[in-house]
């Protein structure tokens, strides 16, 4: 689709994506004076929120944290209606921001990026799309989010089923019914463990084709109170700020106690606890050395196992909702409402699909090694090739030509998680080498975004026209990333951290696993050391 006799718009700065980091990116190199294009494959803002809008979306970081804090005004005005936000209410919010800050009016919807090339005579990025426009800009950000590009398992015969396919990461605009139908959901990660409820209370019949359980943890939904509302919002900044040094991007205090340093009830009570809190994050905070120690994990672990025997009544389906193959919050904990009740439900049936694996679907259904399913409708919540998928989906060329897929081929290599040697003024927000997906994003978002346009404003003060990552700088902050995950147990699980949920991508942990506070220190002391371990050009 490429018309090679379009114009060429010259621009400061392309921006891929309309999410969180795209929307905010925008609104700050506005605030520079730099004139920015926007590109955006959807046909609004909303990026991931745009397009999960499957029954039972919701986000597992709490509606009054999981929103930006850059405007102070913005925060107080907007009212969330429940603790956690669902999907509809966090794209309303967004919405809102995208017109308050008028930032539709340099942003090209429906449009994908296609590549993205660096010219070195001219020091500029060449960004083509699939509408066949060519933008020319000096800066190129890549805000195109951590879970983007589904993932669907090639299913010999898929294409022959007769009855509708759903994937959560792309769901259809238009309410689906399942009344009445005999529904498949594939995949038990935090998708799945959120539709699967949903689906349940509509259909004739549901087979959750389950893998490998995992680990949930009850989110206590419901209404905001009023007053809790009141009182958060009188102390927001103060939020802001211990979510910004914290561990995860939200103001919760880390238990410096061993797990194994206390007596067994008094540990029973803080689980309890926690698990009547809801949510992830008071089970992850309850003990220091919960993600770095398996004895101490295991404590945790096995509370949530016995919460499952206790919830499931049938014996065998809660053994096998019980997870063992991974240390309790090694892969993301989901958080669910009714997740694990859902299985007593006489319409809903745990498929085994780890000893009988799907072998084909037919033209009515589909066939494990053990049995048939006739099924109307299959929702696939298989997930994404997470944090790299994306960004490789581009054809990004750096210095010499040489592609991102070739330098990344064992694996991604950034410093920083924010910039990447040899790819000079290329920016990634949220980027593999970062805390992102172990965070609360939209804290590690605006970390990123505001970085990013200091140092093109520090840039320009000084009288720059590029900053690349030195080939060292990269290779240390690569070897810290693993360091520090090695003295996890995030790297014992096979999760999409590790990229082990794509056959064939190569196994390396990409989130850095030190904290979004410590992280934050060393982003901003490498500016203030004048951009260390960056080399800039005149
Ligand atoms: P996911 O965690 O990668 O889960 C994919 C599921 O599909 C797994 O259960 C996997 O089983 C299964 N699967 C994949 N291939 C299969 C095959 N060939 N046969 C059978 N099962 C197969 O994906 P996700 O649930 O979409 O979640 C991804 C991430 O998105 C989450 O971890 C979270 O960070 C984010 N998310 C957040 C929320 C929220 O905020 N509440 C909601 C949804 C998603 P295996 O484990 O055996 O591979």
């Amino acid at each position: 689709m490429n018309d090679s006799n379009a114009a060429v718009r010259e621009l400061d700065a392309v921006v891929v994506g309309a999410g969180f980091s795209g929307m905010y990116m925008l609104h700050k190199l506005r605030g520079l004076g730099l004139k920015v294009r926007v590109i955006e494959a959807g046909e609004n803002v909303g990026g991931t929120w745009y397009w999960n809008r499957y029954p039972g979306a919701r986000c597992d970081v709490m509606s009054m944290e999981y929103c930006y804090s850059f405007d102070p005004q913005l925060e107080q005005e907007w009212e969330w209606t429940e603790r956690y936000p669902s999907q509809p209410e966090i794209l309303r919010y967004l919405d809102h921001v995208a017109d308050r800050l008028d930032l539709r009016r340099d942003i090209t919807f429906r449009t994908r990026v296609t590549s993205a090339h660096y010219d070195e005579g001219a020091n500029r990025w060449t960004v083509t799309t699939d509408a066949g426009e060519t933008f020319s800009a000096r800066f190129c950000v890549m805000a195109t989010g951590c879970l983007s590009t589904t993932r669907k398992p090639p299913f010999e015969g898929v294409d022959a089923f007769r009855g509708r396919t759903f994937h959560t990461g792309e769901w259809p605009h238009e309410p689906v019914d399942f009344t009445g139908r005999r529904v498949g959901v594939i995949g038990t990660g935090s998708s799945g463990i959120q539709v699967v409820p949903v689906v349940a209370q509509q259909a004739a019949k549901l087979h959750v084709f389950q893998r490998t359980p995992n680990f949930s943890i009850p989110a206590h939904n419901g209404p905001l109170d009023p007053d809790f509302v009141k009182q958060f919002k009188s102390r927001y900044p103060a939020h802001r700020a211990e979510a910004r040094v914290s561990l995860f991007g939200v103001p919760w205090a880390i238990d410096m106690n061993s797990a194994l340093g206390v007596p067994p009830e008094e540990r029973q009570r803080k689980y309890e606890a926690a698990w009547a809190q809801g949510g992830a994050t008071p089970m992850l905070v309850a003990y220091v050395d919960l993600l770095a120690n398996e004895q101490a994990n295991e404590t945790a672990a096995e509370f949530v196992r016995q919460k499952i025997r206790e919830i499931v009544k049938d014996p065998k389906t809660a053994e096998l909702l019980t997870p063992r193959d991974h240390p309790l919050g090694t892969k993301r904990i989901c958080v669910d409402t009714d997740y694990y009740a859902t299985f007593n439900r006489p319409n809903v049936e745990l498929v085994d699909v780890r000893s009988a694996p799907i072998v084909r679907f037919t033209a009515t259904g589909l066939e494990t090694a053990a049995a048939a399913y006739e099924l109307d409708d299959v929702i696939f919540a298989t997930g994404y090739d997470a944090m790299t998928g994306t960004l490789l989906r581009i054809d990004v060329r750096g210095r010499g030509g040489v592609s991102l897929r070739d330098k990344w081929a064992d694996g991604p290599k950034t410093y920083l998680g924010l910039s990447v040697a040899g790819f000079p003024n290329l920016f990634t927000i949220t980027g593999p080498g970062s805390p992102s997906v172990l965070s609360n994003v939209v804290v590690s978002i605006e970390q990123h975004v505001e970085w990013t346009a200091d140092c093109i404003a520090w840039l320009r003060q000084e009288g720059y026209a590029t900053i690349e990552a030195t080939p060292e700088a990269e290779e240390k902050w690569v070897a810290h990333v693993n360091e520090v995950a090695d003295t996890t147990l995030f790297p014992k699980a096979n999760s999409w951290y590790t990229g082990a949920n794509i056959p064939g991508k190569p196994r390396v942990f990409m989130p850095y696993v030190g904290g979004v506070g410590p992280y934050r220190e060393i982003c901003d002391g490498v500016a203030k050391k004048g951009y260390e371990g960056f080399r800039v050009g005149a």
